[in-house]
């Protein structure tokens, strides 16, 4: 059974391709991306029309090029995964409305699904089914969230989420206040592996004795980032950018994997995924996998490139969407921007 996935859900259009067999196992057939990051990059963030419309110009060609990956056609296809949110409205719907298009033409059953979960099932490619329960720690540019991971077909459950901005955003953030290009992630990253992480304590949010167990908060750490560059400019000193990005790094990992080991314990839970963006950042992997192999729990964290948007996340989970039997969307599916996590498609 193939499976083809598209996603547009931000920057990113994504065309994935998968191999259903009949044994459950799911093969990864080809994984195209084209990103607009590049015409976004001036702004410090994404621009919805700029993105839409880069959307409209990729889709075609991004779809062309998995095919030939694959060295498939699109007569082989049985059916049809999309993102349909959460996501930006304009971006979304551009994938929605190509997959609608290609699902009716070739006669194939079409699912909207959720891009979060989508994040979740990168890791079946990487690493084969998920045990029941799991614990996913999402981490992106939009999301932060802790999540009870039942079956990646339809129980999802959300345990704990940022109260305020995502761990991406933190990191998107404090690019910008240091003078690093966006996204952040990639380039603090960088800087932080030749920086000092002990040589700024900035604040771990809402890890008081009192503060919601698995919930997070980022803005008081960027801000708290903010202050202390602004200070020394003031003073005219010199930034050390790679001690900033390091210590601000240590915090975010630090509470990340502080909160998501403490649940899992807590619910009993003997494997975690991390995923999304964030998840291809290298201290937040190496601090959880100190951290699981402490506390006896499997960590799973899929390849750098499933990390962030792709296509092929969206395959894998309609991989599991048709292997579990789930009901396919009707054709007139359509975008939906705040899709919660806990519906795996629609
Ligand atoms: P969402 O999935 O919530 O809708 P999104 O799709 O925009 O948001 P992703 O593509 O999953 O988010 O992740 C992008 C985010 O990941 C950006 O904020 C980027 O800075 C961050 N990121 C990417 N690589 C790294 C890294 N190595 N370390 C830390 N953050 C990273
Ligand atoms: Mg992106
Ligand atoms: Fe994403």
């Amino acid at each position: 059974t193939i499976i083809l996935g598209i996603e547009s859900s931000c920057d990113e259009t994504g065309v994935g391709i998968v191999r259903l067999d009949r044994d459950g196992g799911v093969e990864l057939l080809a994984d195209e991306v084209a990103s607009s990051v590049d015409q976004h990059v001036r702004f410090g963030g994404v621009v919805p029309e700029i993105a839409s419309r880069a959307h409209l110009e990729a889709m075609v060609p991004t779809m062309r090029r998995a095919f030939e990956v694959a060295g498939l056609g699109l007569s082989d296809v049985d059916a049809i995964t999309v993102t349909c949110g959460p996501g930006l409205s304009g971006a979304l719907l551009v994938g929605v409305s190509a997959a609608k298009a290609y699902a009716m033409s070739l006669g194939v059953p079409l699912y909207g699904a959720n891009h979060l979960a989508g994040h979740v099932a990168a890791d079946t490619l990487d690493h084969g089914p998920l045990p029941s329960p799991c614990l996913a720690l999402l981490v992106s540019g939009g999301h932060s969230q802790l999540l009870r991971v039942d079956d990646l077909s339809g129980k999802i459950t959300e345990i704990g989420s940022t109260i305020d901005d995502a761990a991406g955003e933190a990191y998107d953030k404090v690019a910008r206040v240091i003078g690093l290009p966006y996204p952040g992630g990639p380039p603090i990253d960088k800087a932080a592996q030749r920086g000092n992480p002990k040589a700024i304590a900035f604040p771990r949010g809402l890890t008081g004795p009192r503060d919601a167990k698995y919930d997070f908060s980022f803005s008081g750490l960027k801000t708290s980032v903010a202050r202390w560059v602004e200070a020394r400019e003031r003073d005219g000193e010199e930034i050390p950018v790679d001690d900033v990005c390091a210590s601000f790094q240590e915090a975010v990992a630090d509470v990340l994997t502080a909160k998501a080991v403490r649940a899992a314990t807590e619910l009993g839970i003997g494997t975690m995924v991390i995923s999304g963006g964030v998840a291809a950042n290298s201290r937040l992997k190496v601090l959880a996998a100190e951290r699981c192999a402490a506390a006896g729990i499997e960590l799973r964290v899929p390849r750098p490139r499933l990390c962030t948007d792709n296509g092929a996340m969206m395959a894998a989970l309609g991989a599991h969407l048709v292997a579990a039997g789930v009901q396919p969307s009707s054709l007139d599916l359509s975008a939906n921007p705040a899709l919660p996590v806990s519906t795996v498609s629609v």
